[in-house]
């Protein structure tokens, strides 16, 4: 079993030090030295660079020493702002770790390193026989997925991915996650003095609206959504719109629908812009692909059973949130999420119960028992 006065203590330790994104070398470093002096090799890669940030994502393999699946347990470093200077409180009342109002807690997603971190201290302690481990602590997973984007591929070699890094209790594992589309639209019209002969020019906003008028948005059915969440244009009521941007996205537990969804945002655009001799330019990028594991797949079968071990129930689930996962996923492992409790995440009403980042820890030991 998992210490868990020791789990807390090095949870608080964690969540005290600042690791916003990019700015995760004070982590990276120490997180390096632990797991060293827990026997594994580690290595710290270079997506740091390519991100732009101060450091690059924590790799550490620990061979095993017996047969077996290869698991990667992995969970990002980085916080979301107001995230410096965290001051968590445990609240003994309630059971819960919580922040003191000021900022987030962490617990996203510093609850998945210290559950790791502290399952693999028990594994040693308790000399527990394995298969190879690989364990995987990411930078910048809260700004476009750039450490799991940029990880050094060439260093991984696992069988089955468990991402540590979702809200609810344990026991509830994310098999599918939605894919996402960034869809950038600039639509250039033509200026004209707006009182004076507003029939010379061409306006952006009438192209845009008439586009928009034509476009199925938000909900587009259970697995599917659209949205356009941004928009800049104009330099005056007395000028007839120029230009105009446009910012949207769309997401979808189905790529197929994805890529019809997405499809038919451009063409509403491209049409209006015909329609009133508008010039446009649309920029559509996949920003994470689809996370689609079966029910019955190992790598949930085996969740399955070390939760089975420990008495916690289990259901699979989806989200429409993009994390590791997503990346993991589009590189072609099979990979999952396993809720840790983290609750209120990215607010400062941030908490996570005790009993989940300890059952956290527990499960980790169980799967790579059975594993
Ligand atoms: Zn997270
Ligand atoms: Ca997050």
């Amino acid at each position: 079993m998992p210490n868990k006065k020791r789990l807390i203590e090095e949870f608080i330790e964690l969540v005290k030090i600042d690791s916003l994104t990019g700015k995760e070398k004070n982590m990276a470093q120490l997180l390096l030295k632990k797991l060293e002096e827990l026997g594994f090799e580690v290595t710290i890669d270079d997506a740091g660079k390519f991100a732009g940030g101060e450091t690059g994502n924590v790799i550490a393999t620990l061979k095993g020493n017996r047969p077996g699946k290869k698991l990667l347990f992995t969970a990002h470093m980085d916080t979301v702002e107001p995230g410096i200077g965290i001051n968590p409180i445990i609240d003994e009342e309630k059971q819960i770790i919580k922040s003191d109002g000021t900022t987030i807690l962490g617990s996203d997603d510093k609850a998945g390193i210290a559950a790791i971190l502290e399952a693999m201290r028990t594994l040693k302690e308790k000399n527990i026989s394995h298969s190879d481990i690989q364990v995987v602590f990411s930078i910048w997973e809260e700004q476009g997925l750039l450490g799991a984007r940029y990880l050094d591929y060439s260093k991984i070699d696992a069988d089955y991915i468990y991402v540590f890094d979702m809200d609810g209790s344990p026991g509830r594992i994310i098999t599918r996650a939605s894919a996402q589309d960034k869809i950038t639209v600039k639509i250039i019209g033509k200026a004209a003095h707006a009182g004076l002969h507003p029939e010379k020019g061409v306006s952006a906003l009438i192209v845009a609206s008439h586009a928009i008028e034509n476009m199925n948005l938000l909900r587009i059915d259970d697995e599917t959504t659209a949205n356009l969440g941004m928009i800049t244009g104009g330099t005056g009521t007395n000028s007839v719109m120029s230009e105009l941007t446009i910012h949207g996205e769309a997401r979808s537990l189905d790529e197929k629908k994805l890529n019809k969804q997405t499809n038919h945002m451009v063409d509403c655009f491209k049409e209006a812009a015909d329609k009133y001799g508008a010039d446009i330019e649309i920029d559509v990028s996949r920003v994470y692909d689809v996370v689609n594991i079966d029910d019955n797949d190992e790598i949930v079968k085996l969740a399955e059973k070390a939760f089975a071990n420990l008495g916690i129930e289990t259901y699979t689930d989806s989200t429409g949130g993009g994390s590791d996962v997503n990346v993991y996923a589009g590189k072609g492992y099979k990979a999952v999420n396993l809720a840790i409790g983290m609750t209120n995440a990215h607010s400062v009403n941030e908490f996570i119960k005790i009993e989940d980042l300890y059952n956290s820890s527990r499960v980790i030991l169980e799967i790579i028992k059975e594993g």
